[in-house]
This record gives structure tokens, C-alpha cells and sequence, in this order.
């Protein structure tokens, strides 16, 4: 018997989350020094540099432990969102929280739900509770609210739900997300996972922190990786009702979130100016990136995030062909899309550098195979 086979079977079922490629990994492997990393949405243009000052300033006190309840961020937190500070979780990183609620509501005797195409980590972190993960099917590569409400079971006790979502781009709009949290049983909990909704325009944003108030059985999760460039730091939040923070702060680390993450996240919280400005680059990239899609003829998913995921025959072969071009994207086969890569918006000039190198690999993929 091996070791091994100690573990649960739902443990040991778990298929590895399967990151983007690293810079350093594409330069170790070919040698390549001009790398253009577009394959993790994240924030091309750093961080706010109000964060990156306050990270230099919590560096002198490193040897201390972080404030584990948080209370600073917190309070500014709050005082943005109107909530209490009782309702909101710190998380290392919001896929902390989303483990936490999975965590916290989920055992081998319940199920959560979840969509077609949606973010990778519902799966993992539902199944590592032993729960069974129960997959919706999307409709045009979005949630179907409609078949989701329908999976919901007895032992049903969480939905996650993705706006916009990872890897499509899809966004729902708020009256159906409304109907949907006023359809479902009280008696299970919607995960709202909002980790792009600050790329956002103010038309398309769902009130849903609002919504907290009207619904009890509400979560929404929040990331400072995006469009706030927090993403080494690993820092996100959610915001739920007393008694459900409660319940997810209690099976957190007490010190999930480092010092120079909260010092961080507090800054950049102050400085919206920089998430505007992040959002408005993000825009004319994306319109950058889908022209330069028409341009080729490629069918692209309309994205509402930074980032867009655009089909390819063979998707693995322009991967690994935009790979040797100095170009790392995201293959996303895993997700059910195996003729899809997945680019993220970067600047204009690695915008410009990856519809080169894909026009470049698209000319050999229509090119007869030698050898
Ligand atoms: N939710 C979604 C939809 C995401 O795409 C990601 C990051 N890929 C996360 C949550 C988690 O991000 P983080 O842990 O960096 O906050």
C-alpha cells in the first residue's frame, strides 16, 4: 500500500491547478530574454505606487506578525463599501476566500454548484472538502442561471457564480443575478465572485454589496490582483453578513494575510485613480486585441475582463509556437475549450508584440507540415 492511498479519495482525485507559464520558466527552457507574459490577468501596469511606497514602509517591520483581524484594512474597506467590519474576510488572495466559504458550508454530505467554463477553483475547492461538485451547463459559454437553479439538490449548500467570468469574459447582467439570489433557497449560499468587476464600466456593475442587506445568504468576493496589480501579494476579501464572516473567519490561519499585504492593499485601496487608469488602458487594449482578432479572422468570446479567449484549430501548437515568438498565453483546455487560448490585455506594445507573433503563428499553422 502506498502512502498515498492514506489520503481520501476525493483528495487524491484532485487534478492540479495548472498556472500560466512563468517568465522565468520560458527563459530557463529557450533562452529567450524579450518574454511577454499575457497569460494570468494581471495588472500590466504594476501597482499603484501609493502601495509600492507602503510596502517599502512595512518591510522595516517584518520581524513582527501581521494584525491577524486586519483592523485597518478592514475599517477602509468598510468605510468604501458601507458594510461593518464584522462582515468582511481577509483572504490571502480571494481564491483564500473562496476556499474558506467551501471550507466553512461544505462536507461529504453536501454539494456545490457551479458553471460549464467557470473558474477552476469551485472544482478544486469544492472537491477537497469531499463534497460533490455538481457542473451546470453554460449557455453560449456564460453561466445559465436557468440550469443552474434547476442542479440545485437538497444537500445543495453553495453556488459559486463568476462576474465577469474566468476564462469567457461573460458577464451577467444584475436584474437576472437578482432574480436568480430572490429564486434559490435561502437555506444555501451564493458565492458571487467578483474578482474583474473593477474593469467594470459603472453601467454594467451589479450593485451586489447592496444586495448584501436583502440577501443573508450572499457572498461576494473581491480580489486586489487585477485591476488594483496586488496579484504577488496574494490579498482578497469577502464581504457576507455577520454571521457568515464569522463563520469563514473562524476556519481561516489567524494570519492568512501578511503584513506588507495589508499595508499594501490599504494604500492601493486609496488610490482609485490608479484603478481608473488601469481600467481605461484595459479598454483600449481590448479594443486593440478584438480588432486585431477581426483583422486576422480569428472568432473571439466578447470579454468583460482583461483578458479575452479566442479559438484557434490547434490551439496547443499556437501556443507553443507563440511561446518560442517571446509570447506566453494561457491554454485553456482545461476548461473544457481545448481550440481556445486565453490572452491577457497587456501594454500597448506587448498588445502589438502578441498580434504579431499570433499572425506569425497562424501563418505556420496554415502552412504544410516538413519534417
Ligand atoms: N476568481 C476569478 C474569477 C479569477 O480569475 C481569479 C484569478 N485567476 C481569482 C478568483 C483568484 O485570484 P486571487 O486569488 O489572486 O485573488
Amino acid at each position: 500500500m502506498s502512502l498515498c492511498d492514506l489520503a481520501p479519495p476525493y483528495i487524491r482525485g484532485i487534478a492540479p491547478y495548472v498556472p500560466g507559464k512563468p517568465v522565468s520558466e520560458l527563459v530557463r527552457e529557450l533562452g529567450l530574454s524579450d518574454i511577454v507574459k499575457l497569460a494570468s490577468n494581471e495588472n500590466p501596469r504594476g501597482a499603484s505606487p501609493r502601495a509600492i511606497e507602503a510596502v517599502h514602509e512595512a518591510l522595516t517591520d517584518v520581524a513582527r506578525y501581521p494584525d491577524g483581524s486586519g483592523f485597518a484594512l478592514k475599517r477602509a474597506l468598510a468605510d468604501r463599501y458601507l458594510v461593518a467590519p464584522e462582515q468582511i474576510v481577509l483572504g490571502n488572495g480571494s481564491n483564500d476566500v473562496l476556499e474558506l466559504a467551501a471550507r466553512a458550508f461544505l462536507d461529504a454530505h453536501s454539494s456545490a454548484i457551479y458553471s460549464q467554463h467557470a473558474f477552476a477553483v469551485y472544482p478544486l475547492a469544492t472537491q477537497a472538502t469531499g463534497a460533490a461538485g455538481i457542473e451546470a451547463p453554460a449557455r453560449d459559454f456564460g453561466h445559465d442561471l436557468d440550469a443552474m437553479l434547476a442542479a440545485v439538490r437538497a444537500d445543495t449548500r453553495l453556488v459559486f457564480i463568476a462576474n465577469p467570468n474566468n476564462p469567457t469574459g461573460t458577464l451577467l447582467a444584475a436584474r437576472d443575478l437578482r432574480r436568480f439570489l430572490e429564486s434559490v433557497p435561502r437555506s444555501l449560499l451564493v458565492v458571487l465572485d467578483e474578482a474583474y468587476a473593477e474593469y467594470l464600466p459603472d453601467d454594467l456593475c451589479a450593485h451586489s454589496i447592496d444586495w448584501l442587506r436583502a440577501f443573508p445568504n450572499l457572498i461576494v468576493a473581491r480580489t486586489f490582483s487585477k485591476a488594483y496589480g496586488l496579484a504577488g501579494l496574494r490579498i482578497g476579501f469577502a464581504l457576507a453578513n455577520t454571521g457568515v464572516a464569522d463563520l469563514m473567519n473562524r476556519v481561516r490561519q489567524p494570519f492568512n494575510v501578511s503584513s506588507v499585504a495589508l499595508a499594501a492593499a490599504e494604500a492601493a485601496l486609496a488610490d482609485q485613480d490608479f484603478v481608473r487608469d488601469s481600467r481605461r488602458l484595459n479598454e483600449t487594449g481590448m479594443a486593440h486585441i478584438v480588432a486585431g482578432f477581426m483583422r486576422l479572422g480569428i472568432e473571439f468570446i466578447p470579454s468583460h475582463g482583461n483578458f479575452v479567449s479566442f479559438k484557434v484549430s490547434d490551439a496547443n501548437a499556437v501556443y507553443q509556437r507563440l511561446l518560442r515568438l517571446g509570447v506566453i498565453v494561457r491554454p485553456i483546455a482545461n476548461y473544457g475549450m481545448p481550440q481556445y487560448l486565453r490572452v491577457s490585455i497587456g501594454l500597448e506594445a506587448e498588445n502589438a508584440k502578441f498580434l504579431d507573433a499570433l499572425s506569425r503563428a497562424l501563418d505556420q499553422n496554415a502552412a504544410p507540415m516538413h519534417g
